[in-house]
């Protein structure tokens, strides 16, 4: 058994439980008590289930080969584009032509309002990124410039620290600058090698192509469509602000009778094309499902010929220890003031025992756990990357993160602000 004193016996299967108090008590032997909240189990549909589970026998099987785009979901999703302009013209037409004023206002607002949700948006830096330069970080810029030469991509405009827990690249502004956002509660739990491993594997995720960007732009418009009609998607206030977290915000006035006559377009809306949307939605993820997760474990395999198959699927667990390290951040910035936020993770990273660790890969793997929508269980993922093993190499990104330290304490500061 790991470190730790014995605190008490199990009470399921009498076993010592060894540990450590500030952490969940459970029984390795017989899982008692490994998951405490088990209220969040995913409810995903048993079609989704059952498809991945065929496609991982098949992968672990060695029937690698397979299409990794359907062609059916990208035809149809080029319709779907097109559904902003008829709100626009539509809206456009109502105010010329449709009289009394007071009657066709309401429907031009929804008409202009599900045209804006959809107008072309530029992504920028999110609240609470520090730029992390060239000047100042310039071993890990070494890596992530040979990854670039490795997977045959351009070098990055840039690489930001944050404090939420994802790692991925972003397009930035008007130019589509390649951006790193580096994750500082998920950076920390990470060892050099494992480090590499996610930063190969945001570098693969970010090669779209336009099956991808099609695809992407039709999966939010539906949603977007969606959202709309549903009952209760808009406030039943006289005076309303509604903030969408995408970046569209708009405020808009309705008196009250108005605010009746909406509530009834919503209902209809909801009766007549809600259905239909939500239907177009399932059919456009279910075309899509198994190509796009091909793709992620093929991804997987890539990384894990650079970097070896056990970093690889260990730098996956590994990122499940990011919120017990968001939350020490996050105490030490309201009680301790001041202080090294990199020494505060790398602190409790250090600290977390083995069986706590290991407890939270059980419970990923109980709920079904996955990166994000677009990636395969994560579970699943590990199986297969240890199923087909590759040794691990010397390569590895910068182990100590004294780069980082000026941007992540302008990163932290701004946690503090927030407050
Ligand atoms: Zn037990
Ligand atoms: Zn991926």
């Amino acid at each position: 058994m790991t470190m730790g004193s014995v605190l008490a016996q199990c009470p399921d299967c009498g076993r010592d439980l060894p540990g450590d108090r500030r952490y969940v008590m459970w029984c390795r032997a017989c899982e008692w008590n490994v998951d405490p909240t088990p209220a969040v189990r995913s409810e995903e549909p048993a079609w989704r289930l059952v498809r991945e589970q065929k496609l991982m026998d098949a992968l672990a099987n060695g029937r690698v080969a397979g299409p990794e785009r359907s062609v059916g979901a990208f035809l149809l999703s080029l319709p779907v584009l097109l559904v902003p302009l008829p709100g626009l013209l539509g809206g456009l037409a109502l105010l010329a032509f449709y009289r009394p004023l007071w009657f066709s206002i309401p429907f031009a607002a929804i008409a202009f309002t599900i045209t804006a949700i959809f107008r072309p948006r530029i992504k920028r830096l999110p609240e609470g990124a520090h730029a992390v330069t060239r000047e100042q970080a310039p071993q890990l810029y070494d890596v992530l410039d040979r990854l670039a030469t490795e997977t045959g991509t351009p070098k990055l405009a840039g690489v930001t620290v944050t404090t939420e827990p994802h790692i991925a690249i972003d397009r930035i502004g008007w130019r589509f600058r390649r951006v790193l956002q580096l994750g500082l509660p998920t950076w920390t739990v990470l060892a050099a090698q494992e480090r590499y491993a996610v930063l190969a594997h945001a570098i693969y995720d970010d090669q779209r192509g336009t099956h991808d960007r099609v695809l992407g732009a039709a999966q939010h418009i539906l949603s977007e469509l969606n959202a709309t009609v549903q009952p209760g998607a808009l406030d039943e206030a006289g005076e309303w602000t509604l903030r969408r977290s995408e970046g569209v915000d708009y405020i808009a006035n309705y008196s009250t009778g108005d605010q009746i006559l909406h509530g009834y377009l919503v209902k209809i809306g909801n009766a007549v094309f809600g259905t239909p949307i939500r239907w177009y939605r399932r059919l456009l993820l279910k075309l899509d499902l198994t190509g796009r997760q091909r793709r992620e474990y093929a991804i997987d395999r890539r990384v894990a010929e650079l970097a070896g198959s056990e970093p690889t699927a260990r730098s996956l667990e590994r990122v499940l220890l990011a919120g017990t390290c968001y939350r020490a951040l996050e105490r030490a910035v309201r009680f301790e003031r001041g202080g090294d936020p990199l020494e505060v993770l790398r602190r409790t990273a250090a600290e977390i025992p083995e069986h706590e660790f290991v407890r939270q890969v059980r419970v990923d793997q109980l709920r079904n756990g996955r990166a994000d929508a677009d990636h395969p269980p994560t579970w699943r993922r590990t199986h297969l990357l240890r199923g087909n093993p590759t040794p691990t190499t010397s390569v590895h990104a910068p182990a100590k993160d004294d780069e980082l330290t000026v941007a992540a304490r302008a990163a932290t500061a701004d946690l503090r602000g927030r407050d």
